[in-house]
């Protein structure tokens, strides 16, 4: 497939719950958009698959840390170290609930990691809003422990379509005024004022992806996405039988992950924090299971990667 770096790529880097399993390593993915990346999570090995997936980290750089427990950090600081070897010059963006900027440096300091390159940490609490260019990212109490947030990503609407065939019915001539209505400007002709609206449609839409970190269902979490949501990345730790153990330690089954999908009416829902407690049976049934519950589910794998082309 062509691309034409207008999309938002996710690539799935880290895939497993706390306890090492082969092949699906510690929470991490990330979200390319067209002015940079956003790393959600940094578990360890993230720095590998960064690299194995090709995944661009020289735009705007920021990494989002759910919450403190340590599958979902503990690569950090190696690949902080990394980019000081490669020489990196351009600042760097760690997001995460509060606490996050001692989190940063004990790791830095524990490991003897000095950067040249400037850090820039900004923690948020639940309900806050942070405004990026192009995008925003909004934070929601997850049911878990560690302060843990669920993030969702909402992108920046665009201006609508031009119609030419207004633009000429105004009399409008072609040059730098109808880009001035393309940024939202009003301008005059002959005495008459042109608002936007007269020759633009409405606003589009910009993309939205959910991402729940590690929580039990939430529907305040879900309640809280924009519609239409275009990738809800959700948690399902447990096979379902283990309902209790997912209770008790604030995770979800891959059953409630399947609920909570049904609830967004999300395009597409990708699973994530997948237990290594799966028997491979387990988890085939598991996955019939919830491809029976949502039509647009599916596990995560490291590697693995959904595209969201521009909405027209
Ligand atoms: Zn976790
Ligand atoms: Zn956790």
């Amino acid at each position: 497939m062509k691309l034409n770096g207008s999309e938002i790529i996710v690539t799935f880097l880290g895939t497993g719950a706390a306890i090492p399993a082969d092949n699906k390593y510690h929470s991490s993915f990330a979200l390319t958009h067209p002015k940079g990346t956003i790393l959600f999570d940094c578990g360890e090995a993230t720095q590998f698959n960064l690299r194995k997936y090709r995944v661009s980290t020289r735009k705007e750089f920021v990494i989002v840390i759910s919450h403190f427990h340590s599958d979902h950090f503990l690569g950090l600081s190696g690949l902080l170290a990394s980019f000081q070897l490669l020489g990196r010059e351009e600042k760097v963006i760690i997001v995460g609930p509060e606490g996050i900027d001692e989190l940063v440096h004990s790791l830095l300091n524990a490991n003897y990691v000095h950067l040249d390159y400037e850090l820039e940490i900004l923690s948020i609490e639940p309900g806050d809003r942070l405004f990026r260019p192009g995008y925003s990212l909004h934070a929601i109490k997850a049911i878990h422990e560690a302060r843990a947030l669920s993030i969702i990503f909402e992108e920046d609407g665009r201006p609508g379509k031009i119609s030419y065939t207004k633009i000429e019915e105004l009399g409008i001539p072609s040059g730098p005024l109808i880009g001035q209505l393309q940024k939202g400007k009003s301008i005059e002709i002959d005495d008459r004022t042109i608002h936007p609206d007269e020759v633009m449609g409405p606003k589009r839409r910009g993309r939205v992806v959910a991402y729940s970190g590690d929580t039990r269902p939430n529907l305040n979490f879900i309640h809280n996405i924009p519609k239409p949501c275009d990738l809800l990345i959700h948690e399902g730790t447990y096979p379902s039988m283990m309902i209790e153990l997912a209770e008790e330690r604030s995770h979800s089954t891959i059953k409630e992950a399947a609920e909570m999908a049904l609830e967004s009416q999300a395009n597409m829902v990708i699973v994530t924090h997948i237990s290594s407690r799966f028997t491979s049976q387990e988890f085939n049934d598991e996955v019939k299971l919830i491809k029976s519950m949502y039509e647009h589910i599916e596990v995560a794998k490291p590697g693995m990667q959904y595209i969201i082309h521009l909405s027209s």
